[in-house]
């Protein structure tokens, strides 16, 4: 199904994981399996998940600190799978950022049941906080943050306005006279090279998330329009 919620299995023992696997997609889930930590973060980088299951005991390296390399770079829930009360101790600790944990042996159905309500809550939430621009951006208006390629950016005021006007109408090019008017409180203190010159910094920044992300060769969103102005790209 191509709209089933994408899963990724981060688990190295087979066993385990084939019965993940495979209850998962019986729930209408698609899953994907890997073995180790390296390549749990390559897949990941590679296409969007809408959950880890994680693995506290990989053999590369831990599923703590996996989680937190994965937590630089995106919110996505991550369900940890613990076999010692020692790390469930950790987890239960939230130190690391998991959303919940299942403790070894457990039933898949356990697992898939978890997973079903950590989507729901997870959903909800950035429902009622977030809008999705395209595949790439989310705008958190109350917050005034924006998520790129799911790295949050650590954005100016000015920068975050700027990109807020691009963002409310993808496609549309922008003067920087009237990007100066929508997102400057003062626009008349200002001159067209200030725009450009928080366009510059805003490129940096996503260029930078998009690394981060594991997209450096994705193409730049800002688009430059000789004599006209800028515009937003919000397609992959
Ligand atoms: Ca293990």
């Amino acid at each position: 199904m191509a709209d089933s919620p994408r899963i990724l299995v981060i688990e190295d023992e087979t066993a385990i994981a084939d019965t993940l696997v495979y209850a998962l997609r019986t729930e209408g889930f698609a899953p994907e399996w890997r073995a180790t930590g390296r390549e749990g973060l390559e897949a990941f980088s590679k296409q969007g998940f809408a959950l880890v299951i994680l693995d506290v005991g990989l053999p590369d390296m831990s599923g703590f600190d996996l989680c937190r390399e994965l937590r630089t770079r995106t919110a996505v829930p991550v369900l940890f799978l613990t076999a010692r009360n020692s790390e469930i101790d950790r987890v239960v600790g939230l130190e690391l950022g998991g959303d919940d944990y299942v403790a070894k042996p457990f039933s898949p159905r356990e697992v898939t049941a978890r997973v079903r309500a950590i989507l729901r809550r997870t959903n909800a939430v950035s429902q009622r906080e977030c809008h999705l621009i395209g595949d790439t951006f989310s705008v958190d208006e109350e917050r005034k943050t924006v998520r790129f390629r799911g790295v949050a950016l650590e954005l100016t005021r000015y920068e975050y306005r700027l990109l807020a006007v691009l963002l409310a109408r993808p496609g549309r090019v922008y003067s920087r006279d009237e990007l100066m008017t929508q997102a400057w409180e003062d626009p008349g203190a200002s001159m067209d090279r200030t725009v450009d010159a928080h366009i510059k910094t805003l490129r940096a920044k996503l260029r930078a998330a998009a690394v981060t992300a594991g997209c450096a060769d994705a193409a730049e969103p800002i688009q430059t329009h000789r004599g006209e102005g800028y515009s937003v790209r919000i397609t992959p």
